[in-house]
């Protein structure tokens, strides 16, 4: 680490400004635990530090007109504990209760877990199967993306923590036959990095009969996280049936490359996706008073 500067920044405003003065050689801050690694291991470097942990503008979930809003600094344990990601948002809730350790979820971010743009980063896998929208102060002002489109390829995020503050994320309230899941594959069930991991949203249709609407992302399925698009198509509009599901999973087996890796071959993840896939599916299902026929 050769940082020279540390800034404190009471405001939003107040960072941008230090970041604009620094023309690229400040990088912003927020937990520190993915950051300091890789300063410490020289795999980032910056003459300046700007820690947004007084920023209390970005701390917090509020619910709104329907919409939850999450600041891009509250922490993975406040997620998992806030009464309202685990009731309307449980996908989230379940995300971020798997990240890490305690120690790791008390000061790690939800905003520092996406702009890090790992593939298989939790709370980023829960976040693209809920279709969140990221607000983002850039020097043009506030501008709002989804989340799908923050990442450029593995560790290489869309926002630039040189010259712009990720605000929050907005996710609509859930509507009457909504539900989500999360199904997470790790070596142990602490301190394990997903081996793989799968975020559901699905909408019923009146009769509780057929999917009427479905989302599904999951991670490491490629070097940025993906949602199973194709797979969704053959869901859409079709009965709850086993059939179905099974025709489901074969498209998912298609629709997705995983790499062989440390931690199982590519083989293996993709035999755990259609698993973990399947149980989300009927996690979710079960929460909406549906059953699966034949
Ligand atoms: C032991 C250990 C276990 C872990 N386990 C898991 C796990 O199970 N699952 C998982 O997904 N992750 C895991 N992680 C990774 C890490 O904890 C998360 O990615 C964490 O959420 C990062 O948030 P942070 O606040 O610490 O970010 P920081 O390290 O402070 O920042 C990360 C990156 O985001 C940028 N940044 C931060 N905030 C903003 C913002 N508001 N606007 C713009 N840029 C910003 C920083 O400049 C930096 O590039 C683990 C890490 C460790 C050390």
């Amino acid at each position: 680490m050769n940082c020279e500067k540390y800034y404190l920044p009471a405001t939003v405003e107040e960072a941008i400004n230090i970041l604009r003065e620094n023309q690229g050689n400040a990088r912003l801050i927020a937990g520190g635990t993915d950051l300091v690694l890789q300063l410490r291991e020289r795999k980032i470097n910056t003459k300046a530090l700007v820690d947004l942990s007084a920023l209390k503008e970005l701390n917090g979930i509020t619910e709104n007109n329907g919409w939850i809003t999450i600041g891009s600094m509250t922490t993975h344990q406040q997620i998992a504990a806030s009464g309202i990601i685990r009731e309307k948002a449980r996908v989230l809730a379940e995300a971020a209760q798997s990240i890490g350790s305690p120690q790791i979820r008390n000061v790690g971010t939800i905003g520092g877990n996406v702009v890090n743009a790992q593939p298989a980063a939790d709370t980023t896998i829960a976040l693209m199967a809920l279709d969140a929208r990221a607000r983002i102060l850039t020097n043009q002002g506030e501008i709002t993306k989804p989340v799908g489109e923050l990442f450029l390829g593995a560790g290489q995020s869309a926002i630039d923590p040189t010259s712009e503050i990720l605000l929050a994320f907005d996710i609509k309230t859930p509507g009457a036959r909504e539900a989500t899941a999360f199904m997470r594959l790790a070596k142990r069930k602490a301190l394990a990095l997903p081996i793989v991991n799968v975020g559901v949203w699905l909408k019923l249709d009146q009769t509780l009969s057929k999917f009427e609407d479905i989302r599904i992302a999951l991670g490491p399925m490629a070097p940025v996280p993906v949602r199973a698009t194709n797979t969704e198509a053959v869901l859409k509009g079709a009965p709850l049936q086993q059939t179905v599901l099974l025709q489901a999973m074969a498209v998912l087996e298609k629709e997705i490359s995983p790499r062989d890796s440390l931690r199982g071959s590519a083989f293996y993840k993709k035999e755990m996706a259609k698993v973990l896939l399947k149980r989300a599916i009927l996690v979710a299902v079960k929460d909406l008073g549906g059953e699966l026929g034949e």
